[in-house]
């Protein structure tokens, strides 16, 4: 089972816009859950390892996601242990990748949770060629 052959990167259009969730990521509570859980991560990347960012558009930019997906699991919002630090990478590649291919949410969680990255140098940039900070443009 190789998540790294698999094709496409992008989340179909349906389930980045037509869901009725984003709304939530603006409220307080969201926010300072976001918080609780980088600060539980100590703001490293649980699918590579590396130390995130602020900001939205590096590579390493800080993203909490959700690992049953809001559109499938959405009683799962706000749920602290359906939630994980992952860096803007890994959120936009594998984690994308993997709910594009499913639309089981327990499948999607454990797929995540068992993606391995095939290691990463002393800087902390992943050594997998198929990571998509290694893809060329
Ligand atoms: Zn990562």
């Amino acid at each position: 089972m190789s998540h790294q052959s698999a094709p496409g990167f992008l989340l179909p259009k349906f389930k980045q816009t037509n869901h009725p969730h984003t709304h939530k990521y603006k409220t307080a509570r969201w926010i300072a859950l976001r918080r609780e859980v980088l600060v539980r991560d100590l703001f490293t990347c649980r699918m590579c390892g590396v130390l995130l960012s602020e900001g939205r558009q590096s590579p390493r930019s800080a993203v909490v996601d959700h690992l049953e997906p809001a559109y499938l699991s959405p009683s799962l919002f706000f749920d602290q242990s359906n939630l994980w630090s992952v860096c803007k990478g890994c959120h936009d590649g594998p984690c994308a990748s993997i709910e594009a291919r499913h639309n089981d949410p327990s499948r999607i969680k454990a797929e995540k949770l068992n993606y391995v990255v095939a290691g990463h140098d002393a800087d902390g940039r992943p050594t997998s060629p198929n990571h998509p900070w290694n893809r060329s443009a």
